[in-house]
């Protein structure tokens, strides 16, 4: 995710001398203006390989905006890889924290007003059937914001499969936010149940901070079925198509989640980097054009520095919400206000953020609760690198400044550091000064640290993790191995001590 103040504040900064950057945004019209009639390119080996044996989602989703609802019905096939004999399945139901102020994550009183512009708006889940090979199964909340569904299976030892299906009706809240949507938009991030994250022998039931992205999951494959009324566009994880049977189809292979955002209004650009076809979704022709073609730049630089994007379609979706972004497998979700004319450098650093996201959280997946350094600093040292590669070291510089500089010389409260799980962090503000931007310069100590640089170490995190969960244990050893040194003093100084 990218919190808005820091890129807010660089633009608002009369000695920004980043006009090349503006100046420089040159777009691939040709490619940009097909309305879904680019091909998807196929998964690669990569990818085909890594989906092999992966938990199996069908997901049927109906639209029905009238009522502000979405009907869900939803197989997963789950084979126990865990290695322990299991009698419960977690999922995460993660659309019930924003049943009630008290535990949702955008009533929080910094952002309540922006989220929530008409006032308090619920979404929860009301589930109708929760089966176990086909046979009712007995289920329950595990936690208070009834976010943790645990449902009873009998004894599956390591190795047996066996399927779960969930049929249920997701009301969306009226709210601005990643899970939400304002004036009949829909933005579904985190509304399909999920399964938990199987960790040290217990499935990890996290709260959902406002702070912060909760979200923890292993690698799945998702096919998903759509209906939605005539008039409105879907921009999906998987790229969607219109089968015979009036519905939208896709899938997408080992995949952290599935994200939809769905519009009336959205207007649909298009290009392509590599063996990556990015669709853009803005409110206007001008915004997805732009944006389709800072993501396929974002692509193209990112796949030259940390190895290809792995899967086969990126959708960048404007939405309206008081954040800079935020990002899923296949899917980010980009702050419409970045649309304007006036901030189109803001649009493309916040979409070389998200993107960069594929790689770091998507690809490699990493411990967002108690290390969310390890993809918010990763990805906003990625964006300084894009900035970099793409219009030089001065434009470098000056980025560098705002977004790294200034925040090591900010006055911080407590004993906040990089290092801090999310839920030490009271405000967006801090978390984004700490986490992003002193996060990033550990990784800018790095460069100086490493003989060969953090580009290409980072390449290697990458190429051992993809698809993976990695520590900052991994992190830190494959850190010791490429610098021939213990880093242990240098990441404690960066990400454990406060400044
Ligand atoms: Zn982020």
């Amino acid at each position: 995710m990218t919190e808005k103040r820091c890129i807010i504040n660089l633009l608002r900064s009369p000695r920004l001398a980043w006009g090349v950057l503006a100046a420089a945004v040159l777009i691939g019209a040709a490619a940009a203006l097909h309305l879904f009639s680019a091909d998807t390119p196929q998964p690669d080996e990569r990818l085909t390989a890594a989906a092999r044996g992966l938990p199996q989602y069908d997901v049927t989703l109906k639209l029905l905006p009238e009522t502000r609802e979405v009907s869900l019905s939803e197989t997963i096939l789950f084979r126990n890889g865990t290695g322990d004999p299991l009698d419960r399945i977690m999922l995460r139901t993660w659309l019930n924290a924003f049943r009630r102020e008290e535990t949702s994550p955008a009533a929080a009183e910094e952002m309540y007003d922006a989220c929530y512009p008409e006032g308090f708006s619920p979404g929860y889940l009301t589930v109708h059937d929760v089966l176990w090979n086909g046979s009712r199964a007995a289920w329950r909340y595990a936690n208070g914001d009834e976010t943790a569904m645990e449902i009873t299976v009998p004894s599956l030892q390591p190795g047996e499969e066996g399927t779960l299906t969930i049929r249920c009706v997701a009301r969306i809240p009226e709210c601005a936010h990643r899970t939400g949507g304002l004036n009949g938009d829909f933005q579904l991030g985190n509304v399909i149940p999920s399964l938990a994250l199987y960790q040290n022998h217990v499935w990890r039931t996290d709260e959902y901070s406002a702070v912060g992205d909760p979200f923890l999951g292993d690698c799945a494959n998702y096919t998903v079925h759509l209906s939605m009324p005539e008039g409105y566009t879907a921009a999906c994880s998987a790229k969607l198509a219109k089968g015979g049977d009036g519905l939208w189809h896709g899938s997408v292979p080992a995949a952290r989640d599935v994200a939809l955002c769905l519009s009336r209004d959205y207007r649909v650009s298009s290009a392509r980097s590599g063996g990556t076809l990015v669709e853009a979704f803005a409110k206007t022709q001008d915004g997805a054009r732009r944006a389709a073609e800072d993501a396929r730049k974002a692509v193209e630089t990112f796949s030259a520095l940390y190895g290809t994007c792995p899967w086969p379609y990126l959708a960048v979706c404007s939405v309206d919400f008081p954040f800079g972004g935020m990002e899923y497998t296949g899917l980010v979700m980009i702050g419409q206000g970045n649309f304007l004319d006036s901030k189109k450098d803001t649009l493309e650093l916040t979409v070389a953020h998200e993107t960069a996201h594929q790689w770091f959280y998507a690809l490699v997946g990493s411990d967002q609760v108690n290390d969310p350094w390890q993809d918010e600093a990763l990805c906003q040292y990625a964006m300084l690198r894009y900035v970099a590669k793409r219009y030089g070291q001065g434009s470098f510089e000056t980025l560098k400044y705002y977004q790294v500089d200034a925040p090591m010389a900010e006055a911080i409260p407590g004993s906040l550091t990089p290092g801090s799980p999310i839920d030490y962090f009271g405000s967006l503000a801090d978390y984004s000064s700490v986490v992003y931007g002193r996060g990033a310069a550990l990784l800018l100590a790095l460069d100086e640290w490493l003989p060969d640089g953090t580009d290409a170490f980072l390449r290697d995190y990458v190429s051992r993790f993809a698809f993976r969960f990695a520590t900052r244990q991994d992190f830190e050893s494959l850190l010791s191995d490429r610098a021939g040194k213990d880093c242990a003093p240098l990441l404690l100084d960066y990400l454990d001590t406060a400044h």
